[in-house]
């Protein structure tokens, strides 16, 4: 049965517990919010099949057929790169698919939901800049999957990865799309940060953006809205930024790699202006596509509300690191951790912070070195 004696070694995609076959796992979460199996042994018959579900140590990953520069011009404003995702989910509704991605619910915990209409999707537009809760979802896909239904499942490598574990032999009317990813933060952390928020502000929040796309494509900062008071921020991507507060998984990656485990790969097209002048020049996003498999180079062959598109060659390292290795954590991300856990966010944010005399003292060595 599924042990986890080293947090790295999780990724909390819930395959290991939909799959236990005597309903034996529950995904418990820790005091960051990240969610790990649980086993009750006395339900465990030691089948063995929640340790041949999890994918996170052996990638079954093929290296992209195609790289394409891509942006949906009328997206793109709800979009956070060139408008990738919502062009895949809008065409595989229209094709008959049950699309599944990550969603901001009331309560602004970010969670996976399964949307079978045009309606529904709108919510799983835009980046969520925290780990999102897979509770239910590695069942869900089983059941669509089994019912014959075809299936695009969109989040992040580890989630795809899980996701195709679990479905088997049903791969045929599974697509995945992932993205390239730098790491999922800390739920629980998430959730102090929107608590300190009402409090600083003496209201209720009543939206969220993680990367507000009306600040553009290059600007990353969050959206906090009180009624109709915005409050823009970058406190919490700060600590997205500095690795402070990573999921373990995110640090020791399996899928930070060039072989890629889903049909297709979508990410932020980060240095186009100089990789092909003049094709999104304007701060408003861009895309960058991989074709992983036959499937993916077929699906998206075509998009019949049109778009702009461009081959290019594969990111560097330098526009995008996660395609080569995986995040480290901060020197202080333990630190990070147990202050948090024992003081909560404000502490954190005073100590940890953009504004903390560590950050400005870490700068300054910085500008030293660079004049050394
Ligand atoms: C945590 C995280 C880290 C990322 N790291 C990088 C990176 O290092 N480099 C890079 O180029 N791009 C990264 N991205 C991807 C990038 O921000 C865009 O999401 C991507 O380019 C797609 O943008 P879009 O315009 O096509 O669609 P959008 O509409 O902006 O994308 C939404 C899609 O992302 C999925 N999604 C959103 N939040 C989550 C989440 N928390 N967990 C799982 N799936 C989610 C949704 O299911 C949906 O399919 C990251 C995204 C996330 C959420
Ligand atoms: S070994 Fe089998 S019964 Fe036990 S937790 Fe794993 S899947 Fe469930
Ligand atoms: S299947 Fe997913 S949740 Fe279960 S142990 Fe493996 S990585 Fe963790
Ligand atoms: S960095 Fe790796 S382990 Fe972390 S969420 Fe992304 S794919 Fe999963």
């Amino acid at each position: 049965m599924i042990r986890i004696t080293d947090r790295e070694l999780c990724c909390g995609c819930s395959a290991c517990a939909d799959c236990c076959p005597h309903g034996a796992i529950t995904m418990k979460a820790d005091a960051m919010g990240f969610r790990y199996p649980s086993v009750d042994e006395s339900l465990c018959v030691d089948c063995g099949i929640c340790e041949k579900v999890c994918a996170f140590h052996k990638p079954d990953s093929a290296a992209a057929d195609t790289c394409e520069a891509i942006r949906f011009p009328d997206l793109m404003d709800e979009s956070q790169s060139g408008g990738l995702a919502y062009a895949l989910m809008r065409k595989a509704i229209c094709n008959g698919f049950i699309v599944y991605g990550a969603a901001v619910d009331d309560d602004f915990c970010v969670r996976h939901r399964r949307v079978d209409s045009m309606d529904g999707l709108a919510p799983l537009r835009l980046s969520k800049y925290v780990q999102s809760d897979m509770k239910g979802i590695p069942a869900q896909v089983l059941e669509d999957l089994r019912n014959g239904r075809k299936v695009l499942f969109t989040g992040t490598p580890c989630q795809c990865a899980g996701i195709a574990s679990a479905a088997g032999k049903m791969l045929r009317n599974l697509l995945t799309a992932d993205i390239i990813c730098h790491g999922v933060p800390s739920p629980s952390v998430w959730k102090g940060y929107l608590e300190s928020m009402e409090r600083r502000h003496a209201k209720k929040i009543s939206s969220v953006v993680f990367r507000d796309p009306s600040l553009g494509w290059h600007g990353h900062r969050e959206a906090i809205c009180f009624g109709n008071e915005k409050v823009v921020s970058d406190e919490y991507t700060f600590f997205f930024y500095q690795h402070l507060m990573l999921r373990p998984s995110c640090t020791v990656c399996p899928f930070a790699s060039l072989h890629r485990v889903s049909d297709i790969t979508m990410a932020d097209c980060w240095g186009v202006e100089k990789i092909l002048p003049g094709f999104a020049d304007d701060n408003r996003g861009c895309s960058v596509l991989f074709a992983n498999t036959k499937a993916g180079l077929d699906f998206t062959r075509d998009f019949p509300d049109g778009c702009s598109r461009a081959p290019m060659e594969i990111p560097s390292e330098k526009d995008q690191a996660n395609l080569y290795s995986p995040s480290s954590a901060h020197k202080r991300a333990k630190s990070f951790e147990n202050t948090y856990i024992r003081k909560g966010y404000d502490v954190v944010l005073h100590r940890f912070g953009i504004q903390s005399r560590s950050h400005r003292i870490d700068e300054f060595i910085k500008k030293v070195k660079r004049h050394i």
